[in-house]
């Protein structure tokens, strides 16, 4: 979709001239239509000037939430640093997601943009997924690994010896002798 609507907007601009009528909804004349021509800008033009280049390249306008830049074009919104990276460096690789090497969101520029994985940029992020895909021992410093692992529903990890340690405690509670029953 992206990538047509910047193609869309590429040709247009090269080819200096406005949408055609019957697309904008509007009417008015060649002379309103030549004062259009003269306003319209270039993709490029209309994106970078939103955009404040320090070593970071600073998005001013709309941002979401969780601080990432919002460009729309036409009637879709789309990440500003995505934008940035399509128009600097090119596609986007399919099944990547842009990863921000300088950890601040509202970032665009592209040398700050690092095409990975689905999986590294959460392994990277500061997500409570990522927190525990990083931790390599257990609160108590058994590892995370070899059959001490249990690995559970959903990417969740749980350490054995733990595991065994709280139920022969619970079971010694109880007066029970504990047998393991898997
Ligand atoms: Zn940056
Ligand atoms: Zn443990």
């Amino acid at each position: 979709m992206l990538k047509n609507s910047l193609a869309l907007e590429e040709r247009l601009s090269r080819e200096k001239r406005p949408l055609p009528v019957e697309e904008t909804g509007l009417s008015g004349g060649v002379r309103n239509i030549k004062k259009r021509m003269r306003r319209r800008k270039s993709l490029h033009d209309r994106f970078f000037e939103k955009v404040k280049k320090e070593n970071c390249w600073l998005w001013t306008a709309k941002k979401e939430k969780a601080g990432y830049g919002r460009f729309s074009i036409r009637d879709h919104e789309f990440a500003a640093h995505r934008v940035s990276y399509q128009l600097l460096k090119g596609d986007i690789p399919d099944g990547f997601t842009l990863d921000h090497t300088c950890k601040n969101p509202s970032c665009v520029n592209p040398d700050h943009l690092e095409p990975v994985t689905m999986q590294i940029n959460l392994l990277r992020g500061n997500t409570f997924q990522a927190r525990n895909a990083s931790k390599t021992h257990c609160p108590r410093g058994h590892p995370y690994n070899g059959d001490n692992l249990l690995k559970q529903k959903y990417g969740g990890r749980e350490c054995r010896a733990c595991r065994l340690a709280a139920r022969i405690a619970k079971s010694q509670k109880r007066g029970q002798e504990w047998t393991e029953t898997e």
